[in-house]
Order: structure tokens, then sequence, then C-alpha cells
């Protein structure tokens, strides 16, 4: 995922922009980020311990990630840890670096080392996320988001957690990379028919907000594809709510990695001059 989490040592009381390392020692679930996605300090939840995707895309930056499906966490555990982070920033621990304040929570965000929605207990973690949102009075200052490659939203245990997200105020960010299945296929490691895409969209927009998430990198990038299928899944009744495009920032850790390219600023402001003019939507630019 985009801004998932590395491992390292985060120093308390100091977090640099760019900085996503994370307290392994203290926790085994949970992470304090600085994102650029969030703008500031993101509190992520790592269903996926075990590096466990059913994708392998090309650019993604999680070492050591392994095909296949989560098992079940320890959801006290996840409780545990979550209210203990965030009982720590509002306690002030974490700072911008060159700033007094202590940095404020502006997201907490399922992602972490793989495809969230394949936890038994994406649901669950939905749950407790939102329950602690709300009793850290943070409901309204912060967002609840589920990053995901949007490959399992037509399935029903999962559009049940998504109802739930929902249900909270949250949102979804939906993973299409590249217009054809050939495409996606080189980008993200696995054949994904045009129409499950569609129809996976059209399922996650109707049940919980949802935004496009599509990242843009030599040499597969390809915004006129992008635009075409989410064309194609707003024909067919998908009201995604706009379009967040994403440049390379970190290294591939994968195999293919090695011959990725960031594209350049204006590469990317091109980009999303064609998926605003032909969806419609507001496009929103991560170099
Ligand atoms: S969907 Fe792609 S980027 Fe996200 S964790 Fe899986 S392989 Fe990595």
């Amino acid at each position: 995922m985009p801004d998932a989490p590395e491992p390292g040592d985060l120093k308390p009381g100091d977090l640099e922009p760019g900085d996503h390392n994370t307290p392994k020692a203290e926790y085994t679930l949970v992470y304090p980020v600085w994102s650029r996605r969030a703008g500031g300090l993101s509190i992520g939840i790592n269903l996926n311990p075990g590096k466990e995707c059913n994708w392998a895309c090309v650019y993604c930056e999680v070492e050591g990630l392994v095909r296949g499906a989560p098992g079940s966490i320890d959801l006290e555990v996840l409780e545990g840890e979550l209210r203990s982070v965030l009982s720590d920033a509002a306690a002030g621990r974490w700072r911008e670096a060159g700033r007094d304040e202590p940095a404020a929570v502006r997201d907490l965000c399922l992602a972490g080392d793989g495809e969230p929605t394949l936890s038994p207990d994406f649901e669950a973690a939905v749950e407790i996320a939102a329950g602690l949102r709300v009793e850290h009075g943070l409901d309204h200052s912060s967002k609840l988001v589920v990053i995901s490659n949007g490959s399992r939203t037509h399935r029903p245990e999962v559009v049940s957690g998504l109802a739930r997200l929902q249900a909270a105020g949250g949102e979804l960010w939906f993973k299409v990379d590249a217009g054809s299945s050939e495409r996606r296929e080189a980008l993200n490691g696995i054949r994904n028919p045009t129409d499950r895409v569609v129809e996976s969209l059209v399922v996650a927009s109707s049940t919980v907000d949802t935004w496009i998430q599509t990242m843009a990198v030599h040499p597969h990038a390809d915004p006129e594809g992008v635009a075409r299928i989410v064309t194609q899944a707003m024909d067919q009744g998908a009201s995604p709510r706009g379009i967040l495009l994403y440049g390379l920032r970190r290294p591939s850790h994968q195999s293919g990695g090695k011959d990725l390219k960031a594209l350049s600023h204006d590469e990317l402001q091109a980009g999303a001059e064609i998926l605003r003019r032909e969806t419609g939507l507001p496009v929103r630019v991560f170099e």
C-alpha cells in the first residue's frame, strides 16, 4: 500500500515528515507514521503482520511480502495497542520536527503490510478503530480510512465491514493502476479482469465513500486507461468521490521493481489533468 509502514525505531517526541518508522518493540499491530497522504500523523493498523497479500505489486514497498492471506489477530491486543498509541498521541508524545506543539492525529488507517480486507477480522478491526476514534474525541478531527486493492469489496463479509466503515463516517481508498487486465497484471502481479474491477468498484462505492487511488510510475503509468475503467464503472453506477494520484516516493522491495522510475512533477500533473478531463472527478496528486 502507499504509505504502509516500514520497520524501525520511532524516536518519541520527534517525528519527521517522511518518517515511517514503527515502534516495533512496543506494538505489533499498530504504528504511528508521518504520512504524506494524511499530511501529518497517521495511526496505522496492520491486519497482515505476516506480510500477506493476494497481490504482488511491482512497486510494493513491503519487504518480505508473501502471497497469501493472514490468519486471525488477537483483537484484545489490537484494541489495547490502539488505545495506548492514541493516548500517547494525545499526551504529546510525537511532534513534527521543528515544531513545539504535539502532532495531531490526522487519521486512523487500516493499511499495513498487505491487503486488509483479507483478514478474517476486518470488520471487527473497523469496529474497534471506529469506537476508539470516538472514545478519544477524534471523530470530528480525524479520518478513518481503509486502504485496499479493492479485489474483495464485492464479498459479503467485506461489504459488511465497509458498511460499518460508512456508519463511522470513514472512507475506502480503492486501487486502480491501469486500464487493461494485461497492464494491471504487469503492475499488480495478478490477473484481474476489467469486469471484476468495475463490479467491485460499483459495490464498494455504493456501500461507503470511495476514492480511487492510483500509482503512476515509469514505465507503467496509464492515466488514460485508469480514466477509461473509472468512467466505465461510473456508467454502471459507481460513484467515486475522486482520484488520488501517487507518484513513486519510496523504493520497491520487489524483485521486478528495480527498473521503476518516478514520474517528474510535470508528468504527474499531466496525468492528473487527463484523469480530471476524462472522468470529471477531483484529482489530488501526491508526489
Ligand atoms: S496491494 Fe500491492 S502495494 Fe498493497 S500490499 Fe499488496 S502487493 Fe503491496
